[in-house]
């Protein structure tokens, strides 16, 4: 259905016009030479009235004396019109509300542009479908009229008017015509009155038979441009005139019924539709309002045309006070005119601009913009949020990962701790960070890191017992809760330290105990200010990320020092294990090696041990173990290597030690043992005594060739009765 084009695509352009002095005359003349049934009275170019056929045969006819009388004593005015963007829709119904059969279509000034009438709108509209069903027969009336060929004018005319035809059948002998109304106002228009029926007829009068389809009909008319044709039965009896206006009332009725329905559904769908909108905008509103992100439209001006909740909590100004501003209205001259060179290039070149930026404050936003056109207009879709808390959590992760790397590589404890302080320091502007460790002891906290501290304040505090009320770091590894001293000057936890802290300008301290996995108090975390201060979230967070790394660091190392222990040391005696005193040995030989020095090795076994062991048990050979190494322990010094290296055999190397001072070292242990004696279980005292051999380390030596030659000589001491030191 064409029901929503605008009439404009409908109306009849060409309109016959005269001015309103035209005589009534003139015009009838003008209508039937132009074949028009409607003339329109024109004045100063607007419409004033319109006349037609219709309204000639509806009114009083005309009388020749009323030919010379202005038309616009007879038009009717005014004339109905209706704007040219009107649907025809609208202009059925408006066709059907007003009663008329014409609407003159007009511009916005007034003037006609065309005509549409009730015959265009039914013709336009499926009209084919209601003519196809139905045949001629089914919708005439009458027999029509007939008159003779030499009936005169005045007749004829009297006859019409008399009859209200609109139009008589004239036989003329065989043959059969046609007068209708227009020939005879036009004759009358043009005062030829004394014409016969014959000499106005138009023949032949065209037929059609009674069942033919309305259909057939309309293209007969269609094609000869008539407005009447003779039905004719099957003896080709003529029964009656139809008129394409009969067609049309036909249909019209059921037609515009339809039209009405079809309306109303389309009514209900658009209020439908409508609804859906509002929802639809409704809910888009609400997820926009909800969305925790400033979001905006801008248009081609730069100015805001939507703006979400979030937007006007942003500029802290109610939402109908920033639509409709442009930057410059809202930010500072500077934040404006950046905005406004992005706002350029998104829309010239790059169409998507993600950019962060740091606002007065400090804080950051990630903002986006995209250009886009919605129904031809141009827009800037912004969207912006505040990443300050992310990016500060962000730059805290890879402070971490830093230190957890420098922990992964194996760094010293203190060089750890210290990055770790100067790595949050860089996240809390203002801020001295310190690690202290709890001692071994579990009673006094060790200086650990402090890289921005001054150094003496951090010697002063080294060592210091933990305690209820020890400052912040004391009273924290104390209690292993965290200490938040906003102002040291006013707090009893430092009463004994005031001086201190005043000397190095220190105002705040906040102090976190961290734990071991087992929840053992290792230690101290602390941050400093120079002036009165309590924490914030970000301060926490960071805060949070220290202690956890600085736990990781301290435990790690602590199990790495653990590992170390047991890899290089003996469990039973205390003293190197073999790999470790081997790999110490060759140290030292490589050393003494290039500087060119004394270097002496001892081989030692004990003697008899196997008695030791038969005669008091395993456990007692254990004891005499450690009494022996307590022993070689004391003979030696403490640059000495000293290694388990078997069972009851032990080995010590002596750097820059001679021959004679290396016989005389294992003399004196020998000595030694041969004095010391242990009792085990009420045992009476159990001694024992050992065999060394000594070797000098000379040119080309390898560790083995060295020790071999020591052992050689052990064998030696062995083989010699025991008890004795021999040289190799
Ligand atoms: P010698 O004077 O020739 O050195 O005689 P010895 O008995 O000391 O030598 P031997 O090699 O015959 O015996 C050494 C014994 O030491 C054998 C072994 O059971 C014992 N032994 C080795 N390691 C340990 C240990 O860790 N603890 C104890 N209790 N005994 C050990
Ligand atoms: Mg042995
Ligand atoms: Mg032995």
């Amino acid at each position: 259905m064409s029901l929503d084009l605008p009439v404009a695509d409908f109306m009849t352009r060409n309109l016959l016009e005269c001015g309103p002095a035209t005589s009534v005359g003139e015009a009838a003349v003008m209508m039937r030479d132009a074949h028009c049934g409607s003339i329109l009275i024109v004045e100063d170019g607007l419409a004033v009235g319109i006349w037609t056929e219709t309204d000639a045969l509806s009114g009083p006819w005309l009388l020749l004396g009323d030919l010379d009388q202005p038309i616009a004593a007879f038009m009717s005015s005014p004339v109905k019109t209706v704007p040219q963007a009107t649907s025809l829709g609208e202009a059925a119904r408006c066709l059907r509300q007003e009663g008329v059969h014409h609407l003159l279509v007009v511009d916005a000034e007034g003037r006609h542009m065309g005509m549409i009438s009730q015959t265009d709108v039914v013709q336009h509209q499926g009209v084919a479908f209601f003519i196809h069903a139905r045949n001629v027969g089914s919708i005439i009336h009458e027999a029509p009229v007939c008159i003779g060929a030499d009936m005169r004018f005045s007749e004829v005319r009297e006859l019409m008017v008399a009859r209200r035809l609109d139009a008589l059948v004239v036989r003329d002998g065989e043959r059969c015509g046609i007068i209708t109304t227009r020939d005879v106002i036009g004759a009358l228009g043009a005062r030829q009155v004394e014409v016969t029926a014959g000499e106005l007829a138009s023949f032949p009068l065209l037929t059609i038979h009674r069942d033919s389809t309305l259909f057939q009909a309309r293209d007969l008319f269609a094609q000869n441009n008539i407005r009447h044709l003779g039905v004719v039965d099957e003896q080709q009896a003529l029964v009656a005139l139809l008129t394409f206006g009969d067609i049309l009332d036909s249909v019209a009725h059921e037609y515009v019924n339809g039209l009405l329905a079809e309306l109303e559904q389309q009514t209900a769908r658009l209020r439908e539709t409508r609804r859906e909108v509002i929802r639809q905008i409704g809910l888009t509103e609400a997820i926009l309002n909800a969305l925790p992100i400033n979001v905006f439209v801008k248009d081609d001006q730069g100015r805001l045309i939507v703006a979400n909740e979030m937007t006007a909590q942003t500029f802290g100004r109610p939402l109908a006070d920033i639509i409709g501003r442009t930057d410059a209205e809202l930010f500072s001259a500077e934040i404006a005119s950046r905005h406004v060179e992005d706002d350029v290039r998104v829309r010239l070149a790059e169409r998507t601009l993600v950019r962060e930026e740091v606002l007065p404050g400090g804080r950051m936003l990630l903002s986006h913009k995209r250009f886009i056109e919605v129904e031809g207009e141009s827009l800037l879709i912004c969207a912006s949020m505040d990443v300050t808390d992310w990016k500060r959590a962000d730059a805290l992760l890879v402070s971490g990962h830093h230190v957890l790397e420098l922990i992964a590589c194996g760094a010293e404890l203190n060089v750890v701790l210290e990055a770790l302080c100067k790595r949050m320091e860089t996240h809390l502007p203002g801020a001295l960070c310190s690690v202290l460790l709890l001692d071994p002891d579990g009673v006094h906290l060790r200086h650990a890191a402090g890289p921005s501290l001054p150094a003496a304040y951090s010697r002063a505090i080294d060592g210091v017992a933990i305690g209820p009320s020890v400052g912040s770091c004391g009273t924290a590894a104390y209690t292993g809760e965290q200490v938040i001293v906003p102002d040291i000057s006013s707090s009893p936890l430092w009463a004994d330290y005031r001086e201190l802290t005043e000397q190095y300008g220190l105002r705040a301290c906040w102090s976190t105990p961290f734990s071991s996995a087992g929840s053992k108090v290792l230690g101290t975390f602390a941050i400093y200010y120079r002036e009165p201060r309590t924490p914030d979230y970000n301060d926490m967070l960071a805060i949070s990320h220290g202690t956890r790394l600085a736990s990781v660091a301290v435990e790690r190392w602590q199990q790495v020092s653990e590992l170390k222990r047991l890899a290089t040391t003996d469990q039973l005696t205390g003293l190197g294990s073999r790999s470790h005193f081997m790999d110490s040995a060759e140290g030292e030989l490589r050393r003494a090696d290039r500087f060119n020095r004394d270097l002496a090795v001892l081989m030692l076994d004990i003697d008899f041990f196997k008695r030791i062991n038969d005669q008091h048990g395993h456990a007692a050979g254990d004891e005499a173990l450690r009494v022996f190494s307590r022993v070689l322990g004391k003979e030696t010094r403490a640059v000495d290597l000293l290694g388990r290296i078997g069972g009851e055999e032990f080995a010590v190397v002596l750097p820059e030690t001679g021959l004679e001072a290396a016989l005389h070292i294992a003399e004196r242990v020998r000595a030694a043992v041969e004095q010391a004696s242990f009792v085990f279980h009420h045992s009476a005292p159990i001694r024992f005594t050992v065999s060394i051999g000594v070797a000098l380390l000379q040119v080309g030596d390898s560790l083995d060739s060295l020790l071999a030659r020591a052992d050689n000589a052990l064998y030696q001491a062995k083989h010699a009765g025991r008890n004795r030191v021999e040289r190799g």
